[in-house]
C-alpha cells in the first residue's frame, strides 16, 4: 500500500480522537493516549493537551446526504487489521511530516464497533505469532502505536516482560487493536457495511477519475455513498460453509454454526444444548486452530457432554513456526515471490502451507492427546469416551431430526432435537457409514476471500478481458434494459451500469420479478456459484433494492477476476483509470496476480 499518497489536507492530531486518562491495567479501557509516553517516566502518564480536531475536512463525507463534489483521497472498506495499519501508516507519516498536508480519507466497517475475531475469543488463546509483528514494529519500531507502547500506556509492560511470552493472550490483542482504532475514531464509520463500489468518469477525460462507494447503515436500513479516488477493499474472510451443510443455516436453524460465530454464539445456544431433547453429543468439523480450539473449549464448557472432532485428513498436523520456513513473511520475500511465474508460485504457496493452514500448534495437539490419553487410562473402549477425535472422516450426509430446527423458538429453552449426521471414510465416501446425532455442529471449515468479486462487480466493465463481453450483452437484453429505466428511477444505477448494459440486466433481476417474470426465471435457473459460502457473511439488514442487487450478482455470472499488481492494485484496462485513482485489494485469494513473466 505503500503507493497510496499520504498527501493532504488534515494535520496528524486531525486523525486521532480527543482524550487524556491516567493508565490503567485493564484490557478494555482504552482511553490511555497513544502519546502518553512521551512524558511518561516509570508510570506512564497523559499529558498531551487535547488537540482539537481542526480540520475535519472528511466529517461532511460521513453524512450520507452531503454532496461530495471533493472526493476522499483514500476510503477502505472494512477496518480490520489491515486497514487499521495503513490509518497508522499514514498517522506516523504526517508525525514525521508535519508540514504535509493530510488526506481527506475515511474507513469504513460494518460491524458496530472495532473487533477482532470476537467469534474466536475463547479463554486461554493465544496469538499465534510474535506480538513483535504488531500493527507498526516491523515497519516502524519507534511508532506510538507498537505493541510494545500499548503495554507501557496501559502500565502492563513490566509485568508482560515478566511473562516471558512472545504470544500475548488473544484478547489482549484485539484490547491492543481497539485502543490503536481508538485513536481514529473520528474517521472511522462503524455500522457501515458496503454494498457496492461504482466507477465515476471524468467527463473531461473519458477515464476513471474516482469511484462511489455505496453502502447500507446496519442499524437503520439506509443507504449511502461517498466518492474517493483510491479504494481499498479490506473485508477479510466470510465463512466458507460446505455446501452439505447452506441449507441448515439459512434458517433460525441454532444447531450448524460457523466457527467465526462461535463465541459469540454459544453463551446463548447453551440452555437449549443441554435441553433432555437434545442429544449430548456436541460435533466439531475441521482440522485446524479454530476446529482444536473450539473442540477444547465445548469439551470445558460441557463437561457432561460428548464432544468429537471430526477431522477430513489422516491426522490433525501441526503448525510449523520454524525460522527458515517463516521467513516466506518477511516484507522482503513479497517481491521475489511475486515474481514468480504463477505455477512455481502455487507450488511454493502450497509446500508452505504448514505455516498456517488446517494446522494445529504444537502445544494444543499435545494437549489435547495427554487428555486422550488419560481417558484411555480409564477405559480402553474407545467408543465409550466422553471426548473423541476422529480422524479421516468426512460428513456425507445431514439430516434434521424430528422437532429440531423448525423455527420459532429454535435454539431457546425446549427447541428441537438437532441433527444426524452421515460419516464415511475419507476417500470411501460411498463405503460404510456412521451416524451420529449431535446436539450442535460446529464448522471449523474456514474463509473464503472473495467478497471483492461481489463488490467490485460494478467496476467489471472496466476490466480488459471484461470490456467485449459487456458490450455484446447489451444487444441481448431489451427485457433488461426496460428494468434498467426502472431500478434507475430507485436511484441504484450507476455510471457504469448505464453504460453496461449486461451488468445493469443481471443486477436488477430480483427488482424485477413482478414486471419481467422471464428475468427473474432466469436469474432462479443460474447456478448459485458464490451464495452458499457468502450467504452467512453479511449482517441482516433491511431488504433494500441495494441489497437485492448483491444477491443477483452472486447468482447470475461467474466471478471476475481482478488482477493486482505488485502493489496490490487493482489492474483495469490500459487508458481505464486515471493516474492517482485506483482499488486496491488486500488479503484476497482469489484474484489472480498478474504473472510478470508472462
Ligand atoms: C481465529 C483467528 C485467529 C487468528 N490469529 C492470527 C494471529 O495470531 N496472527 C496473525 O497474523 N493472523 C491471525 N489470523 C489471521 C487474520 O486474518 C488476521 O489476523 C487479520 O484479521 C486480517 O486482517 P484483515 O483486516 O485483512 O481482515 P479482518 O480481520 O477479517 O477484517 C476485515 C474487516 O472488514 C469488515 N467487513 C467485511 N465486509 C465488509 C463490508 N462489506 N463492509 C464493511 N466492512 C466489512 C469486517 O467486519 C472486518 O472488521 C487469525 C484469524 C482467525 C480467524
Amino acid at each position: 500500500m505503500a503507493d497510496i499518497p499520504p498527501s493532504r489536507s488534515r494535520s496528524t492530531e486531525s486523525l486521532f480522537s480527543p482524550g487524556q486518562s491516567t493508565p490503567t491495567s485493564s484490557v478494555g479501557d482504552n482511553s490511555s493516549d497513544v502519546h502518553s509516553r512521551q512524558t511518561a517516566t516509570t508510570t506512564p502518564t497523559t499529558t498531551t493537551p487535547n488537540t482539537p480536531l481542526t480540520s475535519l475536512t472528511h466529517a461532511s463525507l460521513l453524512s450520507p446526504s452531503s454532496s461530495p463534489t471533493t472526493p476522499l483521497t483514500l476510503l477502505t472498506i472494512g477496518f480490520g487489521p489491515a486497514s487499521l495499519a495503513i490509518a497508522i501508516a499514514l498517522s506516523d507519516h504526517l508525525s514525521s511530516s508535519p508540514s504535509s498536508p493530510s488526506p481527506p480519507v475515511l474507513f469504513l466497517e460494518k460491524q458496530p464497533q472495532f473487533a477482532w475475531h470476537s467469534g474466536m475469543q475463547l479463554a486461554g488463546t493465544q496469538m499465534q505469532i510474535s506480538f513483535l509483528k504488531d500493527l507498526a514494529t516491523p515497519r516502524d519500531p519507534t511508532s506510538p502505536f507498537s505493541f510494545l507502547n500499548y503495554l507501557y500506556c496501559k502500565g502492563r509492560l513490566q509485568k508482560f516482560i515478566n511473562l516471558g511470552t512472545f504470544l500475548p493472550a488473544r484478547r489482549e490483542y484485539e484490547d491492543y487493536m481497539r485502543w490503536c482504532a481508538s485513536h481514529f475514531s473520528r474517521a472511522v464509520r462503524y455500522g457501515t457495511e458496503i454494498t457496492r463500489v461504482d466507477a465515476v468518469h471524468n467527463e473531461e477525460t473519458g477515464r476513471v477519475d474516482r469511484f462511489n462507494v455505496h453502502w447500507i447503515d446496519t442499524a437503520t436500513g439506509e443507504p449511502g455513498r461517498a466518492t474517493a479516488r483510491n479504494v481499498v477493499v479490506a473485508t477479510g474472510g466470510s465463512p466458507a460453509v460446505p455446501t452439505l451443510f447452506a441449507p441448515f443455516i439459512t434458517g433460525p436453524d441454532a444447531r450448524f454454526i460457523h466457527s467465526s460465530q462461535y463465541a459469540t454464539s454459544i453463551p446463548h445456544l447453551s440452555t437449549a444444548l443441554l435441553s433432555p431433547s437434545t442429544p449430548q453429543h456436541l460435533v466439531v468439523i475441521g482440522g485446524g486452530q479454530s476446529a482444536a480450539e473450539i473442540y477444547v473449549d465445548l469439551s470445558t464448557r460441557f463437561p457432561s457432554s460428548r464432544i468429537t472432532l471430526l477431522v477430513k485428513d489422516t491426522s490433525l498436523r501441526p503448525s510449523d513456526d520454524s525460522p527458515f520456513v517463516n521467513e516466506i513473511f518477511d516484507p522482503d520475500r513479497v517481491t521475489p515471490t511475486f515474481e514468480l511465474a504463477a505455477k512455481e508460485r502455487a507450488e511454493k504457496r502450497e509446500r508452505d502451507k504448514g505455516t498456517n493452514y488446517g494446522v494445529v500448534r504444537l502445544e494444543l495437539l499435545e494437549r489435547i492427546y495427554s487428555e486422550l490419553y488419560a481417558q484411555e487410562v480409564d477405559e480402553a473402549d474407545e467408543t465409550r469416551w466422553r471426548c473423541r477425535v476422529l480422524n479421516s472422516r468426512t460428513v456425507v450426509g445431514v439430516q434434521r431430526l424430528a422437532g429440531g430446527g423448525s423455527g420459532e423458538g429454535e435454539g431457546e429453552g425446549e427447541g428441537g432435537r438437532g441433527v444426524r449426521l452421515e460419516v464415511a471414510r475419507t476417500g470411501v465416501e460411498n463405503g460404510e457409514r456412521e451416524s451420529i446425532e449431535a446436539g450442535l455442529v460446529v464448522f471449523a471449515t474456514g474463509y473464503v476471500r472473495d467478497a471483492h468479486v461481489r463488490i467490485l462487480e460494478g467496476t467489471r466493465g472496466l476490466l480488459e478481458a471484461e470490456r467485449g463481453v459487456a458490450e455484446a450483452a447489451v444487444v441481448e437484453t431489451e427485457a433488461a434494459v426496460a428494468v434498467a429505466e426502472v431500478v434507475e428511477a430507485a436511484e441504484e444505477v450507476s455510471p457504469v451500469v448505464e453504460a453496461v448494459g449486461d451488468v445493469a440486466a443481471e443486477e436488477i433481476a430480483p427488482v424485477a420479478e413482478v414486471a419481467v417474470p422471464e428475468a427473474a426465471a432466469a436469474v432462479k435457473e443460474a447456478p448459485a456459484t458464490a451464495t452458499e459460502a457468502v450467504l452467512p457473511e453479511t449482517t441482516p439488514v433491511e431488504k433494500s433494492v441495494e441489497e437485492e442487487v448483491k444477491v443477483a450478482v452472486e447468482v447470475t455470472r461467474a466471478p471476475a477476476v481482478f488482477s493486482v499488481g505488485r502493489d496490490y492494485k487493482v489492474q483495469y484496462a490500459e487508458g481505464a483509470v486515471e493516474d492517482g485513482a485506483g482499488i486496491w485489494l488486500q488479503g484476497f485469494e482469489r484474484y489472480a496476480v498478474v504473472d510478470p513473466s508472462t
